[in-house]
């Protein structure tokens, strides 16, 4: 290939699965509905030697190939399960550890229930992108059991669930696999 002309190029997109798990249940869901169930005993939430690593890596990255910029994805699961606090975190600590001329564009890909005020400021901030999973109408979305009220139009309630602040913490004694917080396979 490289005698054809062809030439290598540096990754300039960075995918973090920030969050493990998610607030809805899609019946094709490939994460969950699939024979690998390995999520199951993986952590909820990025550990922060994690983040911090994953931040020196892009910076040592982009400096060797002098990137001009880069793109960091926040990604789950549902990543708005980490908290806008924990999202700020991360991006935060990338943009500090690259070097100061390198454009971070951060963007953050959502099925959007958990999008709240406090979220919105929080990217708006950060000045952060916000992609939203859907496929399709209310008649779509309900179809394919992601909830019976989670749509554009008629979102539900944040995470109606008692310890949804101790998932979010990463603490919860209750277990990622509640009833309560995944009603039909989680
Ligand atoms: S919103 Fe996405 S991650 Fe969550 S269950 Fe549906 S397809 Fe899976």
């Amino acid at each position: 290939m490289l005698e054809n002309g062809w030439q290598p190029h540096p990754f300039r997109q960075f995918l973090l699965k920030v969050h493990s798990r998610c607030n809805l249940a899609c019946d094709y869901c490939y994460v969950y509905t699939l024979a690998d169930q390995s999520w199951r005993s993986r952590p909820m939430i990025m550990a922060p030697d994690l983040i911090t690593t994953a931040a020196e890596r892009i910076a040592e990255h982009a400096a060797r190939h002098h990137l001009s910029s880069v793109r960091l994805i926040l990604h789950g699961g549902e990543p708005l399960l980490a908290g806008p606090a924990f999202l700020r975190k991360i991006v935060e600590t990338v943009r500090a550890e690259v070097d100061q001329d390198l454009r971070v564009d951060v963007s953050v890909q959502t099925n959007a229930v958990l999008l709240d005020e406090d979220t919105l400021r929080c990217f708006r901030d950060l000045n952060v992108q916000v992609g939203v999973s859907l496929d399709g109408g209310r008649r779509a979305n309900d179809a394919i059991g992601a909830s019976p009220t989670a749509t554009a139009a008629s979102p539900p309630s944040p995470v109606p669930f008692p310890c949804c602040s101790a998932h979010r913490s990463g603490i919860c004694t209750a277990g990622c696999f509640a009833p309560w917080i995944w009603p039909t396979n989680r």
